[in-house]
């Protein structure tokens, strides 16, 4: 038993509420004028909290991310950049076929499929296009060839 305050009327009242020693504070009803409030835990022990371990480990990747995109894109090899032209191509170009069938399905009567997925699928192959595109650029601007 542990003597604490009420935080409404400041009486002095015996706390005997009993918590788990993973919980920081305690619920303590008053006495006196029957307000509520939370007070320390007497039996909390930190160390049992495992959470604020995993928390400080994403801190500390998002602090150690290595570069922004751009400079990422700019440090990419030729190699890389001519992979990303070629299957951005092959990939938009299958992608585009596949849309152009999913746009008509879509429309067909007594269809399930509704006009959302061929229109998300749609910007996904014009996304793949894009990337393709500027890779292109990219490999066009290194070499002078514009
Ligand atoms: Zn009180």
């Amino acid at each position: 038993m542990n003597q604490v305050k009420c935080t409404n009327c400041g009486a002095a009242i015996f706390s005997s509420a009993v918590a788990a020693e993973s919980q920081a504070t305690v619920t303590v009803n008053c006495q006196y004028c029957g307000s509520q409030f939370e007070t320390r835990n007497p039996n909390y022990s930190p160390h049992t909290t495992a959470p604020v371990n995993i928390y400080k480990t994403e801190i500390k990747y998002t602090y150690t991310e290595p570069a922004p995109p751009e400079s990422a894109w700019k440090a990419a090899s030729d190699l890389q950049h001519k992979i990303t032209k070629v299957l951005g191509y092959i990939m938009g170009g299958i992608g585009a076929l596949f849309a152009l069938v999913m746009w008509i399905v879509a429309f067909l009567p007594d269809t399930d499929m509704p006009v959302g997925v061929p229109v998300i699928f749609s910007l996904l192959v014009f996304g793949i296009f894009m990337l393709a595109r500027a890779s292109s650029r990219e490999l066009k601007r290194r070499h002078g060839k514009l």
